[in-house]
């Protein structure tokens, strides 16, 4: 690691560093590979490696899955107040650990600190909300029905899988387990293999909350094997994957075939649709913010910004402007405003489809190339905005950097074509001052999310989850996700 970096480490992060490698956590309990293989992870800011994970076998993960499902009983059948105390002590005890759980983030994921720290603060939310909303759940509900006696009887599910993404690690772990824990599940988690640390680390405070061993377990390894494993034991009894719909169709068709219900939040091709009454240097600015945030590692991102002719020419000036000034730096440079991309796969991709982009005709009109950071040797790309044709690949497929492609419309009903000519349907935004044509182009957009002068807005208690090529189950963070995690028996008594 550079020493610019390391200088800025925590003593507890350097601490936990120091600990690498990493075995997994289930049951309490470090839980190593018995190969003794291990994946590196890196620091995506400086190129150099930062610790090792352990690579766990596909027998082992089943071992692990076999270790939650033996603490479900005694977890499932506490008091919801004994459970919620324990959750709560949780949260509490992650908020406190913030700074370090934060810089490990950053440093894992390539992640500006500031916004690692906003993730983590965002799991504590989310998990005090679905403990909140779990204490009012009535387990048994009374059914109305002439002739008989019958409720609804609601029981958690037992052990609960879930794949997470490396743009996220943290985040989305507080918004898949939450509800799962909350309802009295037990939990097997398999983070990315470039962004295993905050899980481990999450895994070894829960232990030190009180969270009774087996209830929060971590699995790492590769994806094609841990991964694999995972989704396709037949002991799990629910699956969350969130990802890329390549491997989501995967983890689906294990899940299928097994007869596990599954959840999969995947992919997107985000629009923006900026009507000709917006301020524009404050839309260009929330715009090239979004598109910047974490690299543009944002699966519900705008990245078709659909611009009215009349003005076109003036927004596209200002959104390059800005684009141009964006501080590129390392994620622990308290001025860097925007970091790498996670790996140098993730790279190579970005660029490449920046050169397809331009090879099927389109403009660039700023950024386009690799970025230099003075010091650091790190996975930086320069934010680009290219124009053309939507026919273009880079304006049809999810490139996942920080890179838009912009065009124009006329009339509302053809920007509402252009927004649902996509096989994505993640989250789109509406900007006008017309509150009644925003209302309509929102709800006329194909997704799962529609937002009205803002992108990127995420609230507990309103769901979140994508469409068609983005994502089916039901998504997640509302408290039609908590009921995801009762299954429930209808109880029925003849009365003659
Ligand atoms: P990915 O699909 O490559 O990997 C996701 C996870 O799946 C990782 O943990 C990986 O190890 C695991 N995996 C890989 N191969 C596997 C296999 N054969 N079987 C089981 N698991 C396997 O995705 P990524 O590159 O890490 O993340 C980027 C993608 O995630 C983008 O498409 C992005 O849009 C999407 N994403 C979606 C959401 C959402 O909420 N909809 C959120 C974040 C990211």
């Amino acid at each position: 690691m550079s020493v610019a970096a390391t200088t800025r480490l925590l003593p507890e992060v350097e601490a936990f560093l120091s600990q690498s490698p990493f075995p997994s956590f289930v049951g309490g309990k470090n839980f190593p590979a018995s190969s003794g293989k291990t994946v590196a992870t890196t620091d995506p800011g400086s190129g150099e490696k930062i610790a090792e994970i352990h690579d766990l076998s596909p027998a082992e993960i089943d071992r692990a899955v076999s270790m939650a499902e033996a603490a479900f009983p005694a977890w499932s059948s506490l008091s919801k107040a004994d459970r919620s105390s324990i959750l709560l002590r949780l949260a509490d005890a992650v908020e406190k650990h913030k700074p370090i759980i934060a810089q490990i983030e950053a440093l894992d994921a390539g992640k500006i600190e500031a916004q690692a720290q906003g993730d983590v603060q965002n799991f504590v939310d989310t998990l005090r909300y679905f403990v909140g909303l779990a204490d009012k759940v009535e387990l048994r509900e009374k059914i109305n029905a002439p002739g008989f006696e019958a409720w609804k009887y609601r029981q958690p599910w037992g052990a609960c899988a879930f794949i997470f993404p490396w743009n996220f690690p943290f985040l989305l772990i507080g918004w898949g387990i939450s509800p799962a824990l909350a309802a009295g599940n037990t939990v097997i988690i398999k983070p990315a293999e470039d962004t295993s640390l905050s899980a481990i680390y999450l895994a070894r405070l829960a232990k030190e909350a009180g969270v009774p061993d087996g209830v929060i377990n971590v699995v790492t390894g590769r994806g094609a094997t841990a991964g694999a494993a995972l989704s396709n034991n037949r002991e799990i009894k629910r699956m969350s994957f969130t990802g890329s719909p390549e491997v989501g169709q995967m983890v689906g068709e294990a899940c299928g075939r097994n007869l596990v219900p599954v959840k999969l939040e995947l992919g997107g091709k985000g629009a923006a649709v900026v009507f000709d009454d917006v301020d524009v240097a404050e839309t260009a600015e929330k715009l090239v913010g979004a598109i910047t945030f974490h690299s543009g590692q944002v699966c519900c991102d705008a990245t078709r910004w659909l611009v009215h002719r009349d003005i076109y020419e003036e927004f596209t000036k200002q959104c390059v402007a800005k684009m141009e000034k964006i501080r590129v730096g390392h994620p622990l440079d308290p001025n860097s405003e925007m970091g790498p991309v996670v790996n140098p796969n993730q790279r190579s991709r970005v660029l490449g489809y920046l050169d397809k982009g331009k090879s099927e005709g389109a403009k660039c009109l700023c950024g386009g190339g690799a970025a230099e950071v003075e010091g650091y040797s790190g996975n930086y790309i320069q934010p680009a905005l290219l124009s053309g044709s939507l026919d273009n690949v880079a304006a049809r497929e999810e490139i996942f950097g920080p890179v838009a492609y912009i065009a124009t419309f006329e009339t509302e009903e053809e920007a509402i074509e252009m927004v649902n000519n996509t096989e994505y349907g993640l989250a789109n935004s509406v900007w006008t001052k017309d509150e009644e044509r925003a209302n309509r182009v929102a709800e006329a957009m194909v997704a799962g999310n529609s937002w009205i002068n803002a992108h990127n807005v995420f609230a507990q208690g309103v769901p979140y989850g994508g469409v068609n090529k983005s994502g089916v189950g039901g998504g997640v963070l509302s408290p039609e996700t908590l009921m995801d995690y009762y299954r429930s028996t209808s109880v029925v008594r003849p009365l003659n």
